[in-house]
């Protein structure tokens, strides 16, 4: 059965779906509801069923899955409806705006037994890929820390992403897709959690974060998200005790690098700074390093689809699963309560 998608906010993000939802097999979109009468007529010029009234577009027998790419205050309640009406439901990120709402969102999709997915998309980056492997396959040993951050210039953030009350705020925005990519890559349990947020010219929502995650483990990951980063630092740092990686951007530019053979036969000379001697801290001579590419990866987006597609069939089980969401919105939650109560937040 193809998907017949219906899409919820046909702005920014909607017509982004619309666009390339479409080049996967087996998926269809065919109609859009927007409450901004302008953002109907856009869907319909782009060859839509436009509709101004939600109770009409949950009626439309041809949807059977929706997709809400509205501002993320009102997904739960478009969610809920959309199960409700018999709809499978993809909903952005980040979900919902609490713990209870994503309940309520599954709670229906489960009554009303239809598929409930998110859309993580981010699983899907290259820059991330590569990361995954690396680590997966042991290339730089024991992974003791992770560093993901993303910097950017611009500083002010617009429209609803920049109202507390309508779920704005990088950690929201930008957390939900970092923290989602380090649970998916580490299978060991989050145990606590610090994170602090900033408000740097943005006043009502965050517009800088930090955040660390400790696991069972004892690794430890950092995030870190700026609107405000005039000189940024690389997309990944990870530290492995026999390597270190750096990816630089989102293409997934970086290398790994290690020590060879030549290391033992070096002593470590010290180093005298502007003022006092290091020698812990004295640069590795380039002949004892060697340089290694990262690993090739295939991870298309469109596989995203294909998998709501194969699990409404199915024929699959969901690649994004409403536990992991959950798991990922219960590291917001701790971080939000983090930055409230100036300490760790043990889960
Ligand atoms: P946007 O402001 O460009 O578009 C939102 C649209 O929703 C607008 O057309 C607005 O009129 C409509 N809308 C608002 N309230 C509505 C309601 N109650 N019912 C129906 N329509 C309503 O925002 P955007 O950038 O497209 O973001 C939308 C969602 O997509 C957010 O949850 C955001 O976090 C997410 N997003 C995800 C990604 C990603 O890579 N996964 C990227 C950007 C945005």
């Amino acid at each position: 059965m193809p998907i017949k998608l219906g899409i919820i906010g046909y702005g920014g993000m909607g017509m982004w779906h619309h666009k390339n939802a479409q080049k996967v097999g087996g998926v269809d979109v065919v109609a859009a509801f927007d409450i901004d009468a302008y953002q109907v007529n856009v869907a319909k010029e782009a060859g839509l069923k436009g509709y101004h009234s939600l109770d009409e577009f949950l009626k439309d027998e041809e949807i059977n899955t929706v997709l809400i790419a509205t501002p993320n205050d009102v997904h739960k309640d478009l969610a809920v409806a959309s199960a409700n009406a018999g709809k499978n439901v993809i909903v952005e990120k980040p979900v919902a705006m609490s713990m209870k709402e994503i309940d309520e969102i599954i709670e229906a999709a489960e009554k009303n037994n239809v598929v409930f997915t998110v859309h993580q998309n981010r699983r899907w980056d290259k820059d991330f890929n590569k990361v995954k492997k690396a680590v997966e396959l042991g290339m730089i040993g024991d992974v003791y820390t992770i560093e993901s951050r993303v910097h950017g210039a611009g500083g002010l953030i617009y429209g609803w992403r920049n109202k507390k009350e309508c779920g704005g705020g990088m950690l929201l925005d930008w957390g939900v897709h970092l923290i989602d990519q380090i649970l998916y890559m580490i299978p060991n349990k989050v145990v606590r959690v610090y994170a602090e947020l900033f408000s740097v010219l943005n006043k009502d929502v965050d517009d800088y974060f930090k955040l660390l995650m400790k696991f069972d483990n004892g690794l430890s990951a950092q995030i870190e998200v700026g609107t405000f980063c005039l000189k940024p630092l690389p997309r990944w740092f990870v530290g492995g005790n026999k390597g270190t990686l750096v990816v630089d951007d989102f293409e997934g530019h970086g290398e790994i690098v290690k020590l060879n053979k030549l290391a033992d036969k070096f002593d470590a000379e010290i180093v005298e700074t502007t003022a006092g001697p290091t020698r812990t801290f004295a640069p590795r001579p380039e002949e004892v390093k060697d340089h290694f590419e990262l690993p090739d990866v295939n991870s298309e987006w469109i596989e995203f689809y294909a998998n709501v597609r194969d699990t409404i069939e199915g024929k699959a089980e969901l690649i994004v699963k409403p536990d992991e969401v959950k798991k990922v919105y219960s590291i917001i939650e701790a971080a939000f309560k983090s930055n409230q109560l100036g300490k760790a937040v043990e889960l």
